[in-house]
């Protein structure tokens, strides 16, 4: 294990850092260097902002829920609504960052991983528009449970890889993308969350971090003050990451990370990371990781494919532990409960990674005053859901 205390470039704290191959070192520093020319290179932003604009559909808006707020009776609840953006979820943002530097390093075949769907369906779009070649790695298990997607990134097409490994889930589908980018150094691996070696972590969450950009500065423009509360569920931990990161200097606003509570607290029936995890090296970073006691992978099981993973972005682990952001969970059922009350209750479907967010603001916003707020990162849109949903209340559709 690391102990090392001294913050170097890629570290949050003791974590992240870039534990990967040496097959990989000069490809990852090769990526580590453009990253840093973009980042001094103001045209990289304006190209992407205008893109923002005309493609993904930023600003995303910013919406009271007016019915939620009344019937739970305490906070405001208002929802930062990145379910409206192009191919339905905050990825978007990611992918359309990193296609952009695939391109400014000449690259034209891009790889990707994806568990849902949704990181593959939005690299898929990306990659279109700019004109790359497209390889997305998927588990045979989640190719089965989220057909929609696989035949969405087909018809704009990208080739859907199946991985028959391991459980046949994102993280078997991780390793396949990095092992092909091994035998590939040429092409770009889009990862899809604030995960990985460095420059991952930080490149995925300066994508994000539109999200709580432009959240900080609707608060402020139509309410008038800024949250009491900020509400994100977290898998890997972008979208998390990316609205946190605008009020992480704000310190009397709340910051509050949820996890899959799954099934119940026994190792291998959630993918509560804060709850049962332990500090260890997973695909290129360290951080906390649900391990068994000899150190090996745990399984993970959430209702939700996004937040089905078994470590969690190295940024997360710092802020746990300095304590700037609390992290809690919720289960199954009750992000089911949330996925229908904010159906019901605002017209408004949410992905069950989302519902998670929700469900936490349901039992939260009681407990708080009329005039305080909740803000709830709403990362995507539940569309893929509804069969899944169905299946479980036994609703034939
Ligand atoms: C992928 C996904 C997530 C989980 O990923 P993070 O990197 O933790 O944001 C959450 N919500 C939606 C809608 C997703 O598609």
């Amino acid at each position: 294990m690391v102990t090392e205390t001294v913050t170097q470039p890629g570290r949050f704290g003791i974590y992240g850092g870039s534990f990967i191959p040496e097959t990989l070192a000069a490809t990852v520093s090769e990526l580590k260097t453009a990253y840093v020319q973009v980042c001094e290179d103001p045209s990289f932003w304006e190209e992407l902002d205008r893109l923002h604009h005309t493609y993904t559909g930023r600003p995303t808006p910013l919406t009271h829920a007016t019915q939620l707020s009344t019937r739970l009776g305490g906070a405001q609840v208002y929802l930062k609504r990145e379910d409206l953006a192009h191919t339905g979820a905050h990825k978007i943002n990611n992918a359309l960052g990193q296609g952009l530097l695939a391109k400014r390093m000449g690259k034209t075949r891009i790889i990707a991983e994806t568990g849902a769907g949704q990181h593959g369906v939005a690299t898929a779009a990306v990659c279109s528009m700019l004109g790359l070649d497209c390889v997305v790695y998927m588990g045979a298990e989640d190719m089965e449970r989220q057909k929609p997607n696989v035949f969405r990134m087909r018809l704009m097409g990208a080739d859907v890889q199946s991985v028959n490994t391991g459980s046949q889930t994102l993280k078997d589908a991780v390793n396949e993308a990095m092992r092909d980018w091994v035998s590939h150094p040429d092409s770009y691996y889009l990862l899809g969350s604030a995960l990985g070696p460095h420059p991952y972590p930080t490149m995925v969450r300066d994508f994000q971090s539109v999200i709580g950009r432009e959240a900080r500065q609707q608060m402020l423009d139509t309410v008038g003050q800024l949250p009491d509360v900020v509400i994100a569920c977290v898998g890997g931990g972008s979208n998390a990451i990316g609205i946190f990161s605008g009020f992480v200097d704000d310190e009397n606003v709340d910051l509050r990370g949820i996890e899959a509570g799954g099934r119940s607290n026994d190792l291998g029936e959630h993918a509560a990371r804060f709850n049962g995890g332990k500090v260890g090296v997973f695909q290129g970073t360290l951080s906390y990781v649900l391990q068994n006691d000899n150190g090996q992978i745990a399984g993970t099981h959430s209702i939700s494919a996004g937040l089905d993973y078994a470590a969690v972005g190295p940024e997360h682990a710092q802020l746990h532990d300095e304590e700037r952001a609390f992290y809690t969970s919720v289960t199954d059922d009750e992000a089911l409960e949330g996925f229908q009350i904010l159906s019901r209750w605002e017209g408004i479907i949410p992905a069950l990674e989302s519902a998670h967010a929700i469900a936490d603001a349901i039992r939260l916003a009681p407990t708080m005053q009329s005039d305080q707020i909740i803000l709830i990162n709403l990362s995507g849109r539940g569309d893929k859901d509804i069969f899944s949903v169905a299946d479980r209340l036994d609703v034939v559709i």
